[in-house]
């Protein structure tokens, strides 16, 4: 089940093992434009950097999570890397090595983070038997879905060595106001199945919506996790709580999914 308190979004699902979390929503940043306010974690949008870092640096506050952070710009890939400490600033105070749509590590004291505007953000942890955890994140829209970056995301943890792997998915667009073309329904089922996708994407009054939450609760489940929290919450339906890409036409912020073994130093 999920949670608000202080701007974000918590999983009970998650809340294991000192790990710690936390979703933005638009809300308890220092951003001023209007199409940014508050809470925008996005570079590029607007904001000069240093608003966007002090954001940032307000979000791992509120989520309890270290300031060691590490991001990357996103490509709707399903590229996943390992990442230890030395990833720390990574796509927020310095340049990232290479773009990439999800993290995962056992290193405690570093915070992953994907950032998110309708694409669903996935968060991941895991125990290993030696008692340690290992955690994950991933930002995934609906070719990233669809192209099984949840699978690899978990697949990624286990050679961690992660067991009882467990997900949160954040607050994204939902079937609500999700409207799709035929063509993105048969990508779907070209990278998934048919099937697949006639159950996530649902004629209604002759038009098409897609559940990208459904599609990587579904993936996840398959590929071994014991436990997916959905967050009921649709971006597009609340743009006074979320920035949301398709509400907006695209003049918009960016909010942020972070996690973190061991939480604040
Ligand atoms: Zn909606």
């Amino acid at each position: 089940m999920f949670t608000y308190h202080d701007y974000i979004w918590q999983s009970d699902a998650l809340n294991v093992k000192g790990v710690s979390h936390g979703f933005s929503t638009r809300l308890g940043g220092v951003s001023k434009e209007p199409h940014l306010v508050s809470m925008n974690t996005g570079f590029f949008r607007g904001d000069s950097d240093e608003t966007v870092r002090e954001n940032i640096k307000r979000l791992c506050a509120y989520a309890g999570v270290s300031e060691a952070v590490a991001a990357a710009p996103q490509i709707h890939s399903v590229t996943v890397r390992t990442v230890d400490l030395s990833g720390a600033g990574e796509g927020v105070e310095r340049e990232a090595p290479q773009p990439c749509d999800g993290f995962v590590t056992a290193e405690a004291g570093l915070t992953l983070a994907v950032r998110v505007a309708d694409c669903a953000p996935l968060l991941l942890c895991g125990e290993t038997a030696a008692g340690g955890a290992v955690i994950g994140a991933a930002h995934a829209g609906w070719r990233g879905t669809a192209a099984g970056i949840a699978a690899v995301t978990v697949e990624k943890m286990k050679a961690l060595g992660a067991e009882n792997i467990r997900a949160a998915i954040g607050a994204c667009i939902h079937g609500c106001c999700y409207e799709v073309g035929e063509d993105m329904r048969d990508a779907v089922a070209k990278m998934q199945s048919r099937a697949f996708a006639d159950r996530h994407i649902r004629c209604r009054g002759g038009r098409l919506y897609a559940d990208i939450a459904g599609m990587n609760r579904e993936i996840l489940i398959d590929a071994g996790a014991v436990c997916v929290d959905v967050c009921p919450e649709c971006t597009a339906c609340k743009p006074y709580l979320y920035h949301s890409h398709r509400a907006t036409g695209g003049k918009r912020g960016t909010m942020a999914a972070l996690i973190c073994i061991g939480g604040r130093r």
